[in-house]
């Protein structure tokens, strides 16, 4: 079975098609959440029921389960992502940094199994229902989404420290019969896109040149997908490439080789990598939301035709190496 196919999602944002909901008398018990005379339904119905519609989804927003039809003999996955007020800050950026970052969090670790993202459920937090932050958030998120055409299916909303945790669904194709064997030393090790786009922003100060926006990058969905028959071991991004594949490699008693000289860096944001001490911070601290790749020699031509297939950038930065640990070369070296 195919991944569920991007036609049964109607493009562009859209209005649900279920009604709004008419508003319950208070309840006593739910101090803790939004309750009516604050507007949880008719912040739900105006920020968080929008998105494309899709034929599996049974139930959406407005019940108190969602129910989708998986279909298939495949089985449902699930990623999380979750950020808490202490790096999700509270201004207009900041939410739709927060949206953008957990949307490619979640949808990245779907994708690196191999899973297009089909529905998702928010679970947020709120000091205050301050509609400019809601509305830059909702914005983001479904900026963000809707493209992968993913649907927002439910979630819960309540008062606290602002905190925000996306649930990614998915559903797996069949097993491949024929999946690439376990990483080995010398297999190529590839990521998509670039480097950069967060340390900038996190890095705090202006770069000389302004560097690409990282809302302008979507999660990488397609590329996931394509690479995943090809691929001995993919993963998310998550605190730095060095950490992520480190993660990946050591369970198997590997380790990698990383070419810095190699290592994709954002448009503009070559100034600040030189800046901040060249591409070996990069690749140990910046935490895009990219995927990477492990790719087995004999599998690398068809990894490279299946990746030709997708719009996205990739580039390969090195090798497995035989002993454990991540070892970035700041300069190519002598005779290589
Ligand atoms: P109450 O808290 O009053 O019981 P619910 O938690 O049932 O209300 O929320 C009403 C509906 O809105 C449910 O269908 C729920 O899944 C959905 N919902 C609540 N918060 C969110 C959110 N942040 N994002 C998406 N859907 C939400
Ligand atoms: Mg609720």
């Amino acid at each position: 079975m195919e991944n569920p196919p991007r036609g049964a999602v109607e493009s562009g944002i859209v209005p649900n098609s279920l009604a709004p909901r008419a508003a319950r008398p208070p309840c006593p018990g739910c101090q803790s959440k939004y309750n009516r005379t604050v507007g949880e339904f008719e912040l739900i119905d105006r920020f968080f029921t929008r998105g494309p519609r899709r034929d599996d989804v049974r139930l959406g927003i407005g019940d108190d389960a969602a129910l989708v039809d998986p279909g298939g003999a495949g089985s449902v996955v699930f990623a999380l992502a979750s950020a808490s007020a202490e790096n999700a800050g509270e201004t207009e950026t900041d939410a739709t940094a927060l949206a953008h970052d957990l949307v490619c969090t979640a949808f990245n670790r779907l994708a690196a199994r191999g899973v297009a993202p089909a529905w998702s459920t928010l679970a947020l937090s709120l000091p205050e229902p301050r509609e400019d932050w809601i509305q830059n958030f909702s914005n983001a998120l479904f900026a963000t989404a809707s493209p992968c055409g993913a649907v927002l299916i439910g979630g819960d909303t309540t008062r606290g420290p602002l905190t925000a945790t996306l649930v990614a669904h998915g559903a797996t194709r069949e097993p491949t019969e024929d999946r690439p064997p376990a990483p080995k030393a010398g297999n190529a090790v590839y990521m998509t896109g670039a480097l950069g786009r967060q340390w900038t922003v996190s890095a705090g100060t202006a770069p000389a040149e302004k560097p690409v926006s990282r809302q302008s990058v979507l999660p990488r969905v397609d590329a996931g997908i394509a690479a995943w028959d090809h691929v001995s071991a993919a993963a998310a991004i998550d605190a730095s490439l060095a950490a992520t594949l480190n993660d990946l490699l050591e369970p198997f008693g590997l380790g990698a080789e990383v070419e810095g000289p190699a290592l994709p860096v954002a448009e503009g944001c070559a100034d600040i990598v030189r800046r901040r001490g060249g591409v070996k911070l990069l690749a140990e601290t910046a935490a895009d939301p990219e995927l990477c790749f492990i790719v087995a020699p004999e599998r690398a031509p068809a990894f490279c035709r299946a990746m030709e297939t997708t719009e996205t950038p990739y580039t390969r930065i090195g090798a497995v190496a035989a002993a454990p640990g991540i070892r970035i070369r700041d300069v190519p070296e002598a005779g290589v």
